[in-house]
């Protein structure tokens, strides 16, 4: 099997590997390693697994200590914990990722006259400022081997506004902008760089999101998945965590080497309405 080992080479030309080969259910990924953030729980969590499973040794950073510890225990990883919002914790962890899956996140919802300035700047610090921070210090040792791997877990909401989530958006969109940059700065070092930008996800969080609505509205859970959450979306289901780890193990695949500075929609629809 043709995989996207290692060159171990300091210079010279990129080389990508043969792209005719077939690679589902494949250890493709076999002697790489990845630092996903946010790893512990939902999208992250996802990703982690799918990321091992296709031979990736993966370094599991989220702030939250004992489910980071049993996942990186689970797939056979290292667990890092760090609260992403503290520059300098952030600046601690490894240099030598191959991929790098910026996805950890959090929301708060208010309207921009009541949105607590002190919440707005900790989401700009954990999902902009933290993965800027990874990226200075990993793309050197991916520059250096000429090949590296970008991730972005965006959302609709890098592409599409929604009232009340004025940080998310503005964080969202930003990350689109220092995905597009990488993109063009790592590609003459056989680094890509790109962006995956789901609708809902069936994650904890968002279940929680559909049982409150339920009962503040008296409805059944599945009406509000489909009147409220995915009113924009054309395909009425949430997407799954794993779904959307796939698309992210494909974008680091043989076959997406010419794939960069994309953001990739997985909306159900939402951003072709
Ligand atoms: P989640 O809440 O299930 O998981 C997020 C993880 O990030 C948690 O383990 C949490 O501990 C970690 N995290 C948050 N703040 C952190 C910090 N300061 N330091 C370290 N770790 C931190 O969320 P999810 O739904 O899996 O979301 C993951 C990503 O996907 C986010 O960037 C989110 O914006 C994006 N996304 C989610 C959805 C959705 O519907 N769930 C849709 C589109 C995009």
């Amino acid at each position: 099997m043709e995989s996207t080992q290692k060159s171990g080479s300091g210079s010279g030309r990129v080389t990508e590997p043969d792209a005719t080969v077939p690679v589902a259910g494949a250890r493709f990924l076999e002697g790489r390693t990845a630092l996903v953030t946010g790893a512990a729980s939902g999208i992250g969590r996802s990703c982690a697994r799918v990321f091992a499973a296709a031979g990736a040794t993966v370094y599991v950073v989220d702030r939250t200590g004992e489910a980071a510890k049993s996942v990186a225990e689970e797939i056979g990883g290292s667990a890092y914990v760090v609260d992403l919002a503290d520059p300098d914790r952030v600046d601690t962890l490894p240099v030598d990722a191959d991929i790098v899956i910026n996805n950890a996140g959090l929301q708060h919802i208010a309207p921009i006259h009541e949105f607590p300035p002190e919440r707005f700047a900790l989401i700009q610090r954990v999902m902009v400022e933290a993965p800027f921070r990874i990226l200075r210090r990993t793309l050197p040792h991916m520059y250096a081997q000429r090949w590296g791997r970008i991730v972005n877990i965006s959302s609709v909401h890098g592409l599409r506004a929604s009232a009340y989530k004025s940080a998310y958006v503005a964080a969202k969109h930003a990350l689109e902008g220092l995905s597009k940059v990488a993109a063009l700065e790592g590609a003459p070092h056989g680094v890509t760089s790109n962006c995956v930008n789901p609708g809902y996800v069936r994650t904890p969080l968002v279940e929680q999101q559909i049982a409150t609505q339920a009962r503040a509205h008296g409805v059944p859970p599945d009406e509000v998945i489909e009147k409220v959450m995915l009113e924009r979306s054309a395909l009425k289901r949430l997407i799954e965590p794993a779904e959307v780890a796939q698309a992210a193990l494909w974008l680091c695949s043989p076959h997406t080497g010419y794939l960069t500075g994309a953001s990739l929609p997985l909306d159900g629809g939402w951003t072709a309405g």
